[in-house]
């Protein structure tokens, strides 16, 4: 989903890190002190940089006032202490947010993309069109021909996040974790029931599919009907 830049001298955690970010879907690199990761995020320019506080060469502060200087990138800290007077200075100093460890891959992730979704990559924010399905993210408004669709929040976001990747098969597996934000395992009946009930608001039903195509056993897709 997003290129990852990990900044981290812990070499077990920075290896944990990358494989359960990686298991998520982004893309990482990695750098085990301040200045070659200052290097790659001008280099590379990732979506979005992960930021030990504790590393051997440079302090916290220092390094997002270097990187500020050079760049906007979205990043959130990772400090060893829950120590609020250094976590106040480097949200001053520009970090988006942060996080205190122990931390496991799923809350880091779940935190890489909130930062992202607020840092006003501004493409995830316009209204989704397919066919006669109009998807208002800003507004949290959907409308099928014109008409106004009654959404709770859930199906509104479900129908969002089909929408935004209109054409392509999405799993259960992934509408879990990234709409529902809950592990796999079990659970994928909530997909099934909140998928027919958006069916029934998009007045349709799954032997005349007309937008939300389920493939059995592998996921659903939203596409514009034909004809
Ligand atoms: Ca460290």
């Amino acid at each position: 989903m997003a290129q990852v830049l990990l900044i981290e001298d812990d070499p077990a955690i920075r290896s944990a890190l990358i494989r359960g970010l990686t298991e998520r879907g982004h893309a990482v690199d990695s750098a085990a002190a301040a200045l070659p990761g200052l290097e790659s995020a001008v280099t590379n320019r990732p979506d979005l940089v992960v930021l030990d506080l504790g590393l051997p060469d440079l302090d916290g502060t220092t390094i997002l006032r270097m990187l500020r200087g050079a760049s906007r990138v979205p990043v959130i800290v990772a400090t060893a202490r829950d120590d609020e007077a250094e976590i106040v200075a480097v949200l001053d100093a520009g970090a988006d947010d942060y996080l205190v460890k122990p931390f496991s891959a799923a809350q880091l992730d779940a935190r890489i993309r909130a930062v992202l979704r607020r840092s006003g990559d501004t493409a995830a924010d316009q209204a989704v069109v397919v066919g006669g399905l109009r998807v208002d993210p800003r507004s949290r408004e959907a409308s099928l021909d014109g008409i106004a669709l009654d959404l709770t929040p859930r199906e509104f976001s479900l129908l969002h996040y089909l929408a935004a990747r209109a054409g392509r098969v999405v799993s259960k597996r992934e509408l879990l974790t990234e709409v529902w934000q809950l592990p796999y395992g079990g659970a994928d009946k909530t997909v099934d029931v909140h998928l027919s009930w958006l069916r029934r608001k998009l007045g349709e039903t799954a032997q005349e599919p007309r937008y939300l195509h389920a493939l059995r056993g592998v996921g659903v897709r939203i596409s514009a009907p034909q004809g």
